[in-house]
């Protein structure tokens, strides 16, 4: 994957590079100061109908806040996507903001307060489960309220998915309930006064590997087509994760969609419309609904040469996108694409680095990477930024003032 193919996700016009339609110089006059993070409206759209159009029409869509909470973008997305699958109290008053019916919003998660537990209860959420006290609290909460709780049962899975960026079922885990315990928790709470939709499976996240992905999802039906016999009710809730990766650094494939689809189409059509005709099956994606669709965008602040190797220094860094810095959990750091997007016409010209303005040697953008020759003032634009950007990052550190946030 070269620079060039995000710059045509984008467009460039006149050497700019273009954001919603704006060229990236008018945009940040718009927005009144750097860095910022835009969003591109356009592109989201893209990207669901992309998926709309390689999946069954039986999934549904739903959208895992935490890539992305901010309310502009989730506003955005909850009229084009069946669900929101939120983490937190207040990524449920966001969901709960937007024009999605609460009964679409799922509350997933470890370690969800009991004050949580009763506001989802009270709003009328799915809770998705992760263990025994979670479950009796919620049925606590409902019998409080005088309410019938929608319950999901995340399930951690008797099986690993490979390659994923980050695991988060099979083996020990925090998450979810052990597949072999969920028969007797169904047993023991499914009739205590909750309304159990179905379950919920999610192996783990940032899998470029379609065909390891379609495996993970037939297993996933196998598993729960064998615990819905222990559910007084039909499965209604089908959630089978997600975990679609997206290209972050040169030598990542992007995922084949189309391959995962196929196997989605073949699960659609035979086991679940044979054991589970009432479910609706959902596909949950953070990332690859939004990540390719943003950029953060920082103004060259010094130009300096250290011995022989050129710096770019910029106004912002590590605080507002620590994943470009690759401290967000990656084992080797790897450049994200970069480009100066206001001379995006040019690919090359010289190698520079691109340091934030943090007083930490940790604080680095791209490492010694080709870009046209920069100047003090240039607007450097880190890509793929539209995902576990701001929310993942610490803000806090060094103090300085948080970034603007737009979607255009
Ligand atoms: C984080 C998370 C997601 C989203 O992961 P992506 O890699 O951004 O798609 C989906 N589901 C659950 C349960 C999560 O915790």
């Amino acid at each position: 994957m070269k620079p060039h193919e995000h710059i045509a996700g984008f467009g460039t016009t006149d050497g700019e590079l273009q954001i919603g339609g704006m060229s990236l110089t008018r945009l940040a006059v718009r927005v009144g100061s750097t860095p910022f993070f835009a969003y591109d409206r356009g592109l989201l759209d893209a990207r669901v109908d992309r998926l709309r159009a390689a999946l069954p029409s039986r999934v549904e869509l739903s959208f895992a806040m935490k890539a992305n909470p901010m309310p502009a973008v989730v506003q955005h997305l909850a009229a084009r996507v069946d669900r929101i699958d939120v983490a937190s109290g207040l990524e449920m008053q966001t969901a709960l903001d937007t024009t999605m019916p609460a009964g679409k919003v799922s509350f997933a998660g470890p370690g969800k307060s009991p004050a949580e537990i009763r506001q989802a209860v009270a709003a009328g959420i799915i809770v998705e489960v992760e263990s025994t006290t979670e479950f009796g609290r919620v049925i606590s909460a409902g019998n409080e309220l005088g309410l019938t709780p929608n319950v999901a049962v995340r399930v951690n899975p008797d099986f690993a998915v490979k390659g994923s960026g980050m695991r988060m079922g099979g083996g020990p885990q925090q998450f979810g309930i052990d597949a072999e315990l969920v028969p007797d928790v169904l047993r023991d709470y499914a009739t205590a006064g909750a309304n159990v939709l179905g379950f919920h499976v999610f192996a783990g996240s940032q899998n470029l590997n379609a065909s390891v992905i379609a495996e993970a999802q037939r297993r996933t039906v196998d598993l729960v087509s064998a615990l819905a016999e222990h559910l007084p009710t039909p499965v209604r809730y089908l959630n089978l994760g997600g975990g679609f990766g997206i290209p972050y650094v040169d030598k990542d494939q992007p995922l084949d969609l189309d391959e995962v689809a196929a196997t989605l189409h073949e699960l659609v059509d035979g086991p679940i419309a044979r054991r589970m005709p009432e479910a609706s099956p959902v596909i949950e994606l953070g990332r690859y609904l939004v990540g390719e669709c943003g950029v953060y965008v920082t103004r060259v602040l010094d130009r300096k040469v250290s011995r022989g190797k050129t710096f770019l220094v910029v106004d912002g860094g590590m605080h507002h996108q620590l994943a470009a810095s690759g401290n967000f959990g990656q084992a080797i750091r790897r450049n994200y694409p970069v480009v100066v997007g206001n001379r995006a016409a040019l690919a090359s010209g010289e190698r520079a680095t691109v340091v934030g303005c943090l007083c930490t040697p940790l604080d680095l953008l791209a490492d010694d990477v080709e870009l046209p020759p920069a100047e003090i003032d240039d607007l450097i634009v880190i890509f793929q930024a539209g995902a576990y950007g701001l929310t993942a990052s610490p803000t806090a550190f060094l103090g300085h003032p948080p970034p603007a946030e737009v979607l255009v």
